[in-house]
């Protein structure tokens, strides 16, 4: 006599036509576009995503307003910028790549010396046919990026310099979708959205937010979701200033970024580092059967940083591929169109979508029948079909949700325990369920 497992329970899938050149599409569309923390660039950025989600909110809010100890700073804009040889070419030019300019350079115009130049130029010597990404937010600076060998070939005594920029009073602009549940309790979705031509930090990361939340418009969920794309720090600042009761509603949260790059899966651990988000992603990503790395929480990285401060302390974690700082493409105009793959977008749009059915799934179950084990034949359960591959997984799957389901256990508790995938786990919750041998608390 053997246990088997029923048929596979519908487990919501992509839309049919979600493809991973549909991400890559969005992410082509986004690339040209110079961002930086304010500007007509965030707000063009804005105006495509909300092509892909109506009911994007896009705020803005006025230079100079505080977020706790920071300031929405003037707005920055840039119009074009070079540096012209004694003959007029342009030797380094803004038309041909925005990380040129270091993001938020003051205007300037004029004729430097080679000499006097120098300490405005910023190149990788090694990696000497790569533009690096520089910004100056919070200082009054201007400075060009270059390839090292454009930068070696600056050898004339004199140039000619324009950054046709303006940095003025404006405004910090930011975009939410809030997708309504069962329940007012929220799950943060949260991508920055302020670096220029750089594909995988962070338009990987907005693409598949963007898809994540067209996938969650067409399915029932439990949770309100809360999609929130801001310019990186004080975007994130910003935000959280303005929205104090949405604050007190986030139960999960996950920060988005270095998507589309095909490393190993990286997932940075909240503050908490045992809250559900944590704990669901460690059992989607094993679930996964794929390369994959935990990290306990640092302060440092991404918008994690401020939604997990002491004063909040939110279960915030963040997914990634490879982190950071740890491919040498990062920061750097590798970070291209061809470094950023379908496959890889859609690979960790499913695995984000993963992460989230755990959310959605988890909760805690009552055994009716607590005294012995409920005779489980009698009512069914066991089948003759000569053994299923995963049959004694399956029984003891019933029997971890029967024996663990005392009300306080959930059924993560159950997965971690019982060393068993969560999706079986929950299976064996719903079979139970139908058989009025559990009931959800
Ligand atoms: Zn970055």
């Amino acid at each position: 006599m053997t246990l088997t497992a029923p048929p596979r329970a519908a487990t919501p899938q992509l839309p049919a036509f979600v493809t991973g050149e549909e991400l890559h599409e969005l992410v082509q569309r986004l690339f040209p576009i110079c961002r930086s923390i304010t500007g007509s660039g965030v707000r063009l950025t804005l105006g495509i995503l909300g092509e892909y989600l109506p009911g994007l909110q896009v705020s803005a809010v006025p230079s100079g307003v505080p977020a706790f100890d920071w300031t929405v700073p003037p707005e920055w804009n840039i119009r074009d910028a070079y540096i012209k040889n004694a003959a007029g070419e342009r030797v380094v030019d803004f038309q041909a790549h925005n990380l040129h300019v270091v993001s938020y350079s003051v205007p300037v115009q004029g004729w430097f010396t080679r000499e006097a130049l120098e300490p405005h130029l910023h190149s990788l010597p090694e990696q000497p046919d790569l533009i690096p990404y520089r910004t100056s937010y919070y200082a009054e600076e201007w400075g060009f990026c270059l390839t090292h060998r454009q930068r070696l070939a600056l050898t004339e005594p004199g140039y000619e310099v324009c950054i046709n920029s303006t940095l003025a009073p404006g405004e910090l602009t930011y975009g939410e979708l809030l997708l309504v549940g069962e329940t007012s309790a929220e799950v943060l979705i949260s991508a920055h959205i302020c670096h220029p031509s750089l594909a995988n930090d962070n338009l990987s990361g907005l693409a598949v937010a963007v898809f994540l939340a067209r996938h969650l418009q067409q399915v029932p969920h439990h949770y309100s979701y809360r999609f929130v794309f801001a310019p990186g720090t004080i975007g994130a600042l910003v935000w959280l200033s303005r929205n104090g009761e949405a604050v007190g509603r986030i139960r999960h949260g996950l920060v988005l970024a270095l998507l589309g790059q095909a490393g190993p899966f990286t997932y940075k651990q909240s503050r908490r580092g045992n809250a559900a988000v944590d704990r669901a992603a460690a059992l989607a990503l094993r679930a996964a059967s794929v390369a994959h790395e935990i990290r306990p929480f640092v302060p440092y990285g991404y918008d994690e940083r401020q939604y997990c401060s002491p004063g909040f302390d939110l279960p915030v974690g963040c997914l990634s591929r490879t982190p950071y700082g740890e491919f040498p493409e990062y920061h750097t105009s590798a970070d291209n169109l061809d470094f950023v793959r379908p496959d890889t977008l859609l690979d960790s749009l499913l695995m984000t979508q993963a992460v989230v059915e755990v959310l959605e799934a988890n909760r805690r179950y009552r055994n009716l029948h607590p005294y012995g084990e409920p005779q489980l034949g009698r009512r069914g359960l066991y089948k003759h079909v000569g053994g299923g591959p995963d049959g004694a997984g399956w029984q003891l799957a019933l029997l971890w949700v029967l024996n663990l389901s005392d009300g306080h256990h959930s059924l993560l508790d159950i997965a971690e325990r019982s060393g068993l995938p969560f999706e079986q786990i929950q299976r064996a919750a719903n079979l139970l369920v139908s058989y009025d041998l559990l009931a959800a608390e």
